[in-house]
């Protein structure tokens, strides 16, 4: 029985005995119980609930430390993981089970009601059970000592995963990632990571020589969460921190309560935990790394870390559910020279700009961003026509516009749906972005494209001003004149008191937004 590598990892993932593997509040796990745990259920799901091979689990539940337990389960199982987003309504979790065609739910109890109507068995934890449920810990009991993996052959390209986009462009859709994908995924992560230590001028030796203990502020529904946070820290050994939610006055507590070496997040998490008020009250000496990526990082990110966090390794990295996260990445002095880049790609991935027709970019043309490399997953699942359109001889079309310069990093210039067309002229909805933050009144900014007769589109932004901050169109117009050419420079701004509409993954909900504002 040839190990593939998930379980191969799990295994190894044991020698890391008693270090702790999973903190939540004053919970902690540690790598052994995790195991033992592991395997018990896995065990459980074949013998008492018939999984074999290729059937689907789902998993619908906060980060807690029983999320990172069923997905290792299902995995040794030799079943596929259907991670459901926890923020979805009864009927979007609904549309999941039926999607996946899971045949077992493992689910904590807030999502154990909205998914009874379903009537797929189901293992809760931490709530009320609803009726023919059993209790997760009813189910793994206490774990024996000797317990081992239960016998399945899997071969790496089987499938492992199925994580659902973010649904940012349209309905999400279920990836369907294979045991390879995951086992190349520490690699990657460790090198980013690595990288852009050693490039922040840092003593390699002395940052590397600690233990890492990573604070999870994203879910682990989610790629970035599941593969570079998870997965990774289960085959280096460090620890993980987990949050019910994300909150920044409370990640600077536990930052400071655990020893946190890195945040693992998306750019917003990192400029809200700068911008809380007891920023500054917390001693945050142990924190040496930041990533984030998921979602645009406004070059003016990493000023205020500069400012704010001097002498750590911002990173950001730039990742998809279609590449098992982490693709590219930009962190240390190549960041500083180029704030407005995502990086290189990581050593095992290919990226090219192509024209509509396929066609291949020269150096600094926009184009489309194609990915190609071991992560980049097997397909969609149940949706071939997705599937033929997206994956073409083994490139990814990621569906954001790029381009790449003369020594290879790459620029991501918006979202290819995102972008404005006015009269002919496309205008990148990041750039302007970029430069709105730019303005001290502006703490947050979506630029959006609003229908007009004659251009065809016109460019709007909704703000939301920094505390006690104002200011007005005329102001911003004239802060702008200077730095974007005049076609680009928006028209109509809508100011806001609340924040953003953004989904867990910190992007802005811009199809929200925009029906909110226009009614369209
Ligand atoms: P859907 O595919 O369902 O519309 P989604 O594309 O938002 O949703 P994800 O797979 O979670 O779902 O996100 C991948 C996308 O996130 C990328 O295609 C890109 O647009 C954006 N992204 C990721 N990392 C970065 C980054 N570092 N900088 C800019 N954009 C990023
Ligand atoms: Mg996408």
């Amino acid at each position: 029985h040839a190990p593939a590598h998930f379980r191969a990892l799990l295994e190894m993932s044991r020698f890391h005995g008693d270090k702790v593997f999973l903190v939540y509040e004053d919970e902690h796990i540690t790598f052994e119980e995790h195991f033992r745990r592991a395997a018990t259920l896995a065990g459980r799901l074949v013998e008492e609930y018939g999984v074999t091979k290729g059937d689907r689990v789902a998993i619908a539940m906060r980060n807690y430390p029983e999320w990172v337990i069923a997905f290792s389960a299902v995995l040794a199982a030799g079943a596929i993981a259907v991670p459901l987003n926890a923020w979805w309504t009864e009927a979007e979790l609904a549309y999941g089970v039926s999607d996946s065609g899971a045949k077992v739910l493992i689910a904590d109890g807030e999502r154990a009601v909205r998914l009874a109507s379903t009537g797929v068995p189901m293992i809760v934890t931490r709530g009320d059970l609803p009726e023919g449920a059993r209790a997760f810990s009813d189910v793994v009991g206490e774990p024996a000592a000797d317990v081992r993996l239960p016998d399945v052959t899997l071969a790496p390209d089987d499938p492992a995963t199925i994580l659902y986009t973010s649904g940012t462009t349209g309905r999400p859709k279920g990836a369907l990632g294979s045991h390879r994908n995951i086992g190349q995924a520490p690699m990657l992560a460790a090198y980013g990571a690595a990288r852009a230590t050693a490039l922040a001028g840092k003593d390699f030796a002395t940052v590397s020589a600690v233990r890492r203990v990573t604070l999870l502020t994203v879910p682990l529904f989610h790629a970035t969460g599941c593969f570079s946070a998870m997965i990774t820290t289960m085959f280096s050994g460090g620890g993980l921190v987990l949050m019910y939610k994300w909150d920044p006055g409370k990640a600077l507590q536990l930052i400071e309560r655990e020893r946190i070496t890195a945040m693992i997040g998306v750019p917003t998490n990192a400029w809200q935990l700068m911008s809380h008020p007891d920023f500054g009250k917390y001693d945050l000496s142990s924190l040496s790394a930041l990533g984030y990526g998921g979602a645009p990082a406004p070059p003016k990110l990493l000023e205020r870390i500069t400012e704010h966090l001097p002498n750590r390794a911002p990173s950001n990295g730039y990742g998809m559910t279609e590449t098992t996260a982490l693709a590219i990445g930009n962190g240390g002095a190549d960041y500083h020279a180029k704030p407005d880049s995502i990086g290189r790609p990581s050593p095992v991935v290919d990226a090219r700009v192509v024209d509509p027709t396929g066609n291949e970019l020269p150096p600094g043309e926009v184009g489309e961003l194609c990915l190609r490399g071991p992560n980049v997953i097997l397909g969609y699942w149940n949706k071939p026509d997705a599937t033929a359109q997206t994956f073409i001889d083994g490139w990814v079309h990621t569906g954001d516009l790029a381009k790449i310069d003369e020594e290879g990093f790459v620029y991501i210039v918006d979202r290819a749906k995102d972008m404005v067309i006015r009269g002919g002229e496309n205008v990148y909805c990041a750039e302007v972005e970029a430069a709105l933050f730019e303005h001290p009144a502006v703490d947050d900014v979506a630029v959006i494209g609003i229908p007009h007769e004659e251009l065809g589109e016109e460019v709007g932004a909704v703000i939301r001003l920094s505390p006690g901050r104002s200011v007005t169109l005329e102001d911003l117009q004239a802060f702008l004149a200077d730095r974007l050419a005049k076609f680009k420079i928006p028209v109509h701004v809508w100011f806001r008191d609340a924040e953003l509409p953004r989904n867990p993954g910190g992007k802005i909900l811009k199809t929200h937004l925009r029906r909110e504002i226009l009614g369209a």
